[in-house]
């Protein structure tokens, strides 16, 4: 009565053991009312004819309990109706364990397992082999889409099932179901590489139609704003002569797809002549040129650029000079101390910068100009003071002068204010408008 389940597996060896362990008056209700859990509902029913494979167990005349673990095509165990399950027998590894210990004995137990929702079916059952006569029965248990050879079909009639808790089942994913959720993610995956592919920038491999074709050979971060790049003639040539205080006229391509140009000052040593260096720093709001350069300079590009062009020029006759840079304003002066050195003319620099990080090729200085440099951090309250520097100069010195406007227009003002001859101040500004 009650627990049709309960009925058979509570054995009263069984019930004997939950009372010592504790549990039997936990099981008790079970074996109360009507019959229940022996005949299959929608939800027994569509459960079993959703698996692809199930576990049964036999017991032979040596009273050994056998598993088998059976598969094929999802439903091929058929639910006949609400007390019979069938199955059709495949050729298999020919030991026939299972089909010769129900020759003894016709009790089976099955489990249904559905890993991925945690969920397992027990079912207990008697279980018949069809005679080849049952024509009928065996043909609804044959699948038409799965043509391996059925061999012999078992009828089980439904004795008692139960749904266990899903404790400890782990949750594990057929290839069906994974190729499933994997199929989705894979079109998500395809069309978002598409979609990036066609935002990403195409880069070219060459860009200007300027005289001078340099290559890209190398590339380094100065500052967090600034990086240098250092060109080698595309054909390995020695490159032209430069005057210190040069630059070059260098090709770009805006983002909205308008080819420019932009100008940037031959920094490195102009004595040798196996590559020019430039420094350019990203303004983050300009009109998009600096941005151009940092994002499309890359190792191995091509630029067609103008022949050097020099506005900015050096004074090798005078006996001293005295070279004043704010920020980016570095570059001439750096080509243009080391000229002068090689001269063996008198000199100091003067380099100011918001922070000593922010400002390009301190190092390098330090290391070439020792204590003919001095350094200014706006941020650390050191501030050119142009009056003493300029007061303080030897008196046939020339004053060469590259950085904002307010810092030219400031020494161009206080050199005019101490009566010193403007032929003495040369400078260059990097605004051209
Ligand atoms: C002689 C010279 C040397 C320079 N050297 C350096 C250097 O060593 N390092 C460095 O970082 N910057 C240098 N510059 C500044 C550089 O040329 C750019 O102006 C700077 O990179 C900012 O450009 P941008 O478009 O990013 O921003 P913005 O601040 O908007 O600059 C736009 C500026 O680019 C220039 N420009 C715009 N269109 C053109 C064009 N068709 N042809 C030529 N110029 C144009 C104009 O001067 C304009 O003011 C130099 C400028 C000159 C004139």
């Amino acid at each position: 009565m009650g627990h049709k389940f309960a009925e058979i597996a509570f054995t009263k060896t069984v019930r004997e053991q939950q009372q010592v362990l504790g549990s039997r008056s936990g099981y008790a209700a079970m074996d109360e009312g009507a019959d229940y859990n022996h005949i299959l509902r929608n939800s027994e029913a569509a459960f079993i004819s959703a698996r692809n494979s199930f576990y049964m167990a036999s017991v032979s005349e040596t009273d050994w309990p056998y598993i088998q673990h059976r598969g094929g095509p999802v439903g091929f165990m058929r639910v006949l109706d609400e007390k019979t399950i069938g199955f059709a027998d495949f050729s298999g590894n020919r030991q026939y364990v299972s089909t010769g210990n129900f020759k003894n004995n016709d009790k089976v137990a099955l489990f249904f397992m559905d890993y991925a929702n945690k969920t397992r079916l027990k079912l207990l059952g008697r279980v018949r082999q069809l005679e080849e006569s049952e024509t009928e029965l065996l043909a609804a248990l044959e699948d038409d889409s799965y043509r391996a050879r059925v061999e012999r079909g078992f009828i089980i009639t439904v004795e008692a099932f139960d749904w266990n808790c899903p404790k400890f089942i782990p949750a594990l994913y057929s290839e069906a179901q994974v190729e499933q959720v994997m199929g989705s993610l894979q079109v998500e995956n395809a069309a978002l590489k598409k979609a990036q592919q066609s935002s990403a920038p195409i880069l070219p491999s060459e860009l200007g139609d300027g005289p001078l074709p340099l290559v890209i050979s190398a590339i380094a971060q100065q500052a967090p704003n600034i990086r240098s790049y250092q060109l080698r003639h595309k054909d390995g040539l020695e490159l032209p002569q430069v005057l210190a205080g040069s630059h070059i006229r260098v090709p770009l391509v805006l983002a909205n797809g308008q080819r420019s140009v932009r100008d940037y000052t031959i920094s490195s040593n102009p004595e040798q002549r196996h590559y020019y260096e430039i420094a350019v720093q990203r303004e983050a709001h300009g009109e998009g040129g600096s941005q151009a350069v940092h994002q499309l300079y890359n190792l191995g590009l091509v630029i067609n650029c103008s022949n050097p062009l020099n506005e900015f020029q050096l004074d090798t006759t005078a006996p001293a000079a005295v070279l004043i840079a704010g920020g980016i304003g570095i570059t001439p002066i750096k080509a243009m101390a080391s000229a002068l050195a090689a001269k063996s003319i008198g000199l100091h620099v003067h380099y100011a910068g918001r922070n000593l990080q922010s400002m390009a090729f301190v190092e390098k200085l330090q290391y070439q100009f020792g204590d003919q440099l001095s350094l200014y951090s706006s941020e650390a309250g050191e501030r050119l003071n142009i009056v003493n520097i300029l007061r303080s100069a030897p008196v046939e010195a020339i004053f060469y002068v590259c950085g904002p406007q307010r810092l030219i227009d400031a020494v161009a003002q206080i050199a005019d204010e101490l009566s010193i001859d403007l032929k003495r101040i040369r400078y260059e500004r990097f605004n051209r408008d």
